[in-house]
């Protein structure tokens, strides 16, 4: 599984951190501080939980290979 995030959108409100800390980081400005990243198996629920957790919706979850 990979998360992608369209960083351009992001307004920094560290949702995403306070869903999945181990997965969303931020940089010193507290917006995301990364676009693309490869997720291990046993960060995959928290990376989802992240991703449904950004009201901006710039997460996007790809090659998951549950439907949740
Ligand atoms: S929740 Fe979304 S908009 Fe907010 S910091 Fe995280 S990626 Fe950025």
């Amino acid at each position: 599984m990979k998360v992608l995030v369209r960083k351009q959108g992001c307004v920094g409100h560290a949702r995403c951190a306070a869903a999945a800390p181990e997965v969303y980081k931020l940089d010193e400005s507290g917006y995301i501080d990364f676009t693309e990243k490869e997720i291990p198996q046993d960060l995959e629920a928290q990376a989802r939980r992240g991703a449904r957790a950004c009201p901006e919706r710039i997460i996007t979850i790809i090659g998951d290979g549950e439907s949740a």
